[in-house]
C-alpha cells in the first residue's frame, strides 16, 4: 500500500524584530510578556508595519528553491477566536502567497535522488504561547505569553510527494540545512520549527496530524499513523477524514473529534497592509554557497570522500568548523570531525558552536605528530567537551594531556611496564610459547591497561613479542 505524505512546515525566521512591529524576537530567556507592544498585543487602533528583512528572507528561500515569486502577493486575515491570538485573527497570506512552484532534492528510501515539489511559501505571524497549568486536557487554568506573538513565520507547503515517514524526516533535515545555509533560520532554537503532516494510504481518505515540533516527532507520528491506518483497513473499518494531534510523550496520535475543530476562517484581504510587489527584488539577492555545491567543493578542494563531504556539509555550522581546522590535515580533520566529534556531540546533545576550533586543531596536530595515540586523543576530546558543556573555561589539549599524563609513553617507561606485566603473568607467557597465540592479546591488553591507552596497540604487540622471544622469563 503506497504511503502518501505532504507537509506544511512553519519555521521562525531569525530576524532581529517581529513581523509587524519593532519588538525584539530574542525572547526565549526572558520573562513572559516583556517583548510586547500595542501592535503584537492587538490593542485597538494599532497598525501593522511590514518588516523588510522578513520579506527579504522569504525571497531568499524562494530563490534558493527555484520558485516563482508572485508579481503581487497579499496579506489576509484568518479569523478565529483563541486566546493566543489577541486580535481575533492571524495576519497571513492566503490565495496570493509570496512564491509558488519550487523543488527540494532528497534521497528516497532506495538511496536515489528525488525531487519533492514545493507548492508555495508564505509569510505569517506566529501566535502567542499558551501554558496549561495542571496537565493537558484537565488543566485548571492557562497562562498566555505574547512574547512569541508576531514573530515572523515562513510557511512552506509541499506537494504530497513523500512516500514514507523516513523520507519525511530526510526532507526536513534537508530543508533545515538549506534554511541555515541561507542564514534565515536557527534550528537549534526550541520551537523554531513546527510541522503539520497530511498522510493517507493510496485509495483511502487523508488524515492531518497537527503541530509536531521536532524532526524525530514527524517520523514517529507518521510511523504511528501508517500502522494505525493499515490496521483499520485490514479490519475493514473506513479511515475517517479528520485532524489528529500528536502526543509527543506517548508517541501516538489522537483524534481531535472532527466537528469541534472545523473552522470557517472567513479570509479577507488585510486592509491595513498594502499588497507586496517585491518580485523585482529577487534579481538583487545573492545566494550563499548551498549544501550541494559545498559538498562538491569539499571533495575537490580537500580530497575527502563523498560520505565525509556529505556529513560535513549537512549542517552549515559543522561545515564552517571543518574549514577552520582542515589546515592541519584535511583527511585527518574529516575523519575526526565526521566520525568522532559529531558522535561525541550527539551523545551530549551539544552544539558544535560550543567547541573552540583552535583547540580542536591543536588536538589534531598532537595526533598528526604522533604525540598521542588515537585512544588518548579521544580521552582528551571528551575532557574538552565536558568542560565546554559545563561552561568552564576551555583548556588546551596539551594542558589536558599533561595534567592527565596521556602523552604517548616513552620507550623506557614502556619496557618497564612490559617487563612487570610479563613477570606477573607467567602462565600467559607459557601459553604463548606453547603456541596459543591468543595469549599475546591478553598480555597486550594488560600492558594497555597499565599505560591507560597511551600506547599504540600494534606497536605494543611487537614489543611484547620481542620481549618474550628474547628473554628468559
Ligand atoms: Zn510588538
Ligand atoms: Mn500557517
Amino acid at each position: 500500500m503506497t504511503v502518501i505524505v505532504g507537509l506544511e512546515v512553519h519555521v521562525q525566521l531569525n530576524t532581529r524584530t517581529k513581523l509587524f512591529c519593532g519588538c525584539s524576537t530574542d525572547y526565549r530567556d526572558d520573562e513572559p510578556n516583556t517583548h510586547v507592544c500595542p501592535v503584537c498585543l492587538g490593542l485597538p487602533g494599532a497598525l501593522p508595519r511590514i518588516n523588510r528583512t522578513a520579506v527579504e528572507y522569504g525571497l531568499r528561500v524562494a530563490k534558493a528553491l527555484d520558485m516563482d515569486v508572485l508579481e503581487e502577493s497579499e496579506f489576509a486575515r484568518k479569523n478565529y477566536f483563541y486566546p493566543d491570538l489577541p486580535k481575533g485573527f492571524q495576519i497571513t497570506q492566503y490565495d496570493r502567497p509570496l512564491a509558488i512552484n519550487g523543488t527540494i532534492e532528497i534521497e528516497d528510501d532506495a538511496g536515489r535522488e528525488k525531487e519533492v515539489r514545493i507548492t508555495r511559501v508564505h509569510l505569517e505571524e506566529d501566535p502567542g504561547r499558551l501554558v496549561h497549568r495542571g496537565g493537558g486536557d484537565r488543566a485548571r487554568y492557562s497562562l498566555v505569553d505574547y512574547n512569541r506573538s508576531g514573530i515572523p513565520l515562513l510557511e512552506i507547503v509541499t506537494e504530497p510527494d513523500l512516500r514514507s515517514p523516513q523520507e519525511a524526516r530526510r526532507f526536513l533535515v534537508k530543508l533545515r540545512s538549506i534554511l541555515e545555509y541561507l542564514g534565515v533560520f536557527d534550528g537549534e532554537r526550541e520551537g523554531a520549527l513546527r510541522v503539520d503532516a497530511n498522510i493517507s494510504l493510496e485509495g483511502h481518505d487523508r488524515v492531518e496530524v497537527k503541530n509536531i515540533s521536532s524532526y524525530r516527532g514527524v517520523e514517529k507520528a507518521l510511523t504511528f499513523e501508517v500502522t494505525r491506518q493499515k490496521n483499520l483497513i485490514r479490519r475493514g473499518v473506513p479511515i475517517v477524514r479528520e485532524t489528529r494531534h500528536f502526543q509527543e510523550a506517548r508517541g501516538i496520535t489522537t483524534s481531535s473529534r472532527g466537528k469541534e475543530e472545523e473552522h470557517d476562517y472567513r479570509y479577507f484581504p488585510e486592509p491595513d497592509l498594502r499588497p507586496l510587489r517585491v518580485a523585482d527584488w529577487v534579481a538583487g539577492i545573492e545566494l550563499p554557497e548551498l549544501p550541494a555545491a559545498r559538498k562538491n567543493r569539499f571533495m575537490e578542494q580537500y580530497g575527502i570522500s563523498l560520505i565525509h563531504a556529505r556529513t560535513l556539509t549537512g549542517d552549515v555550522k559543522v561545515a564552517d568548523f571543518y574549514e577552520k581546522v582542515a589546515h592541519v590535515d584535511p583527511l585527518l580533520a574529516a575523519t575526526w570531525v565526521a566520525d568522532t566529534l559529531l558522535g561525541e556531540l550527539n551523545y551530549r546533545s551539544m552544539s558544535i558552536a560550543k567547541v573552540p576550533p583552535d583547540h580542536f586543531a591543536d588536538l589534531l596536530s598532537l595526533i598528526k605528530q604522533d604525540v598521542v595515540t588515537d585512544r588518548a586523543a579521544v580521552q582528551i576530546l571528551r575532557v574538552m567537551l565536558d568542560r565546554c558543556a559545563a561552561g568552564e573555561a576551555p583548556e588546551s589539549p596539551e594542558a589536558i594531556m599533561e595534567r592527565l599524563n596521556l602523552g604517548k609513553a616513552a620507550g623506557g617507561e614502556f619496557t618497564a611496564i612490559v617487563r612487570a606485566v610479563i613477570e606477573a603473568h607467567p602462565q600467559a607467557v607459557e601459553d604463548y610459547r606453547s603456541g596459543k597465540k591468543g595469549a599475546l592479546n591478553y598480555l597486550v591488553g594488560q600492558v594497555m591497561k597499565e599505560t591507560r591507552g597511551r600506547a599504540d596497540p600494534r606497536e605494543l604487540g611487537r614489543i611484547v613479542t620481542e620481549y618474550i622471544e628474547t628473554s628468559e622469563v
